[in-house]
């Protein structure tokens, strides 16, 4: 059998790695300028967390979300299995019989298991220890009183229990259902308010990176494990200055990384207390384009809304165009905060361009969002998202007074970019490939790799002896900048035979002269 990665995942090999390091090491250093430190988090979470804050009605967590049930209870899967697939004749009383005691044993047992809390001990869970006999009872009570006179009655009482009875036990949950992770601010946020971080002095600024997870249709651009690199700030404070400094330390590190071509989007879809008024007018107005939509935007009329906006499909642009817009039906207060947002950009020297089409895909944004996108990506162009939502710790059962902001770059868009771009991978460079013909050789090759790595040079040292012609043959495909050789002349000489490989010109050197030299060429 062969193996093969994933789809939709990948591997990043080198020299792809370097740039991803180089990119990866950049937002620290940066990040680390503006008072920003990493939080590493875990990959997995129960589910529910990502539900409350992204959104139980948002693709990422209906449809895209890698999700299983944690627990060792194997034996229990496998009767509840058995007991799944039984399948009986109404006219089997036997066998009826013998499926009910063997369900009553069973959920005895997951009652027990319940009581020793090795099982969640949620009201679903306790609902379904009590539900299971009740339907038992009443299927009996049935077939009393009408086994006789009424048989298709009682067929049909008796694939109605039988159902209930597997509805039931399918929906018992064994062990806590947990998600690999979709995004991480939900994590971020369970985080700071798990360590209880709103006692820190001043706002707690975050960066993380790593992998994410999304069951999507993979593309250029869209894998199904993914990076992210995104920072938070977290604090009492929701000054837009806050959101602007997020936003300048972003386009330092894209300006860092020489990335060319990134145009940031920025807009507000107001708070709690404009919003709601205008997705009511703007359902309205959808209600009544309602047929001239595609089946996702009228989906979304009623789920929601905003998403419309959205809307990449061509035939539905006119159409959005014409819709109400958010910036004109803000509250005072998110409108002010929306010209100092701007206002702060312009003191940092910030260009932007206003897109009030641009509304994000996670349930907890509020006010500020912002989209950066970057050439050469095709229809996945977005390099960037974030925003500010400032009711997410309190919805996580944090203090109320917290408010947040925050973005997560693409790292897989950005270094695509920055590849189309020509800014690719430094090379590593192999500095010394280092040939020994004879044992003597070896020992001294071993010494001087050795000292010559200790100065930072890059050496490759042969493991075994080789011919020499092969030995320098290889030196060559491995393209490295110089061969130094050491074989019995050179070690009754006490010196050693560097040879250029760009050029082919060689010379003996000793050792001190040997580093001058390879310093020089640096
Ligand atoms: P898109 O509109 O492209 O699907 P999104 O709005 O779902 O993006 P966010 O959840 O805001 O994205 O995540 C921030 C960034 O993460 C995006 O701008 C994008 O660069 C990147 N990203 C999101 N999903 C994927 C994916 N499946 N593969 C690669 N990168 C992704
Ligand atoms: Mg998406």
């Amino acid at each position: 059998m062969k193996f093969q990665a994933i789809k939709g995942v990948r591997d990043i090999l080198p020299p792809d790695s370097a740039l991803w390091n180089r990119v990866e090491q950049t937002a620290r250093e940066i990040f680390g300028t503006f008072g920003f430190a990493e939080v590493r988090l875990p990959i997995f979470e129960q589910v529910e967390l990502f539900a409350r804050s992204i959104g139980e009605d948002t693709d990422v967590v209906s449809k895209e979300m890698y999700s299983f049930e944690d627990h060792d209870l194997l034996e229990f899967e496998q009767v509840r299995s058995a007991l799944m697939m039984t399948s009986l004749a109404a006219d089997d009383l036997l066998g009826f019989q013998a499926y009910e005691r063997n369900v009553l044993t069973f959920v005895a047992k997951l009652s027990e298991s319940f009581k020793r809390g090795e099982v969640p001990r949620t009201p679903e869970n306790e609902k379904i220890i009590r539900r299971i006999p009740e339907i038992f009872e009443q299927m009996n009570r049935t077939r009393r009183t009408h086994i006789e006179s009424q048989f298709s009655f009682y067929e049909e009482a008796f694939a109605g229990c039988l159902t209930g009875v597997k509805t039931a036990l399918q929906s018992y949950r064994f062990g806590d259902r947990l998600g690999l992770r979709p995004e991480a601010t939900a994590s971020v946020v369970r985080a700071y308010i798990e360590h209880g971080m709103q006692t820190l002095p001043g706002n707690v600024k975050l960066y993380y990176m790593g992998p994410m997870f999304r069951r999507e249709r993979p593309q250029k651009g869209r894998y199904r494990q993914f990076y992210q690199i995104g920072a938070e700030v977290l604090g009492t404070s929701d000054a837009p200055g806050i959101d602007a400094e997020v936003i300048e330390m972003l386009m330092t590190l894209f300006e860092r990384l020489k990335l060319k071509g990134a145009i940031l989007n920025i807009n507000s879809i107001g708070d709690k207390n404009c919003r709601p008024a205008y997705v009511e007018k703007l359902r309205a107005e959808l209600q009544k384009v309602r047929e001239q939509l595609g089946a996702d935007s009228q989906r979304r009329i009623e789920t929601n809304p905003l998403r419309v906006l959205d809307s990449k499909l061509e035939h539905e642009q006119a159409i959005v165009a014409k819709l109400p817009r958010i910036g004109e039906n803000l509250c005072d207060e998110c409108r002010a905060h929306y010209a100092e947002v701007k206002r702060q950009l312009d003191l940092r020297g910030i260009q932007y361009q206003e897109n009030w089409r641009l509304v994000r895909g996670l349930d907890y944004y509020m006010r500020t969002t912002f989209e950066i996108t970057a050439p050469g990506l095709g229809s996945q162009n977005a390099v960037c998202g974030g925003g500010r939502y400032d009711g997410l710790v309190e919805l996580l059962g944090g203090p109320a007074a917290t408010k947040g902001i925050g973005f997560a770059i693409g790292t897989d868009r950005l270094i695509l970019s920055l590849q189309e771009a020509g800014e690719g991978a430094t090379q590593t460079g192999l500095d010394v490939y280092l040939a020994w013909f004879g044992a003597a050789a070896q020992t001294a090759a071993i010494g001087l790799a050795k000292r010559l790595r200790g100065a930072g040079f890059v050496v490759e040292l042969p493991a075994v002896e080789m011919k020499f012609g092969k030995s320098l043959g290889l030196a060559d495909r491995l393209k490295a900048r110089h061969a130094v050789i050491i074989g019995d002349d050179e070690l009754a000489a006490g010196v050693v035979t560097v040879k250029r490989l760009a050029d082919g010109s060689q010379q003996k050197l000793g050792e001190p002269q040997l580093f001058e030299y390879l310093r020089a060429g640096f």
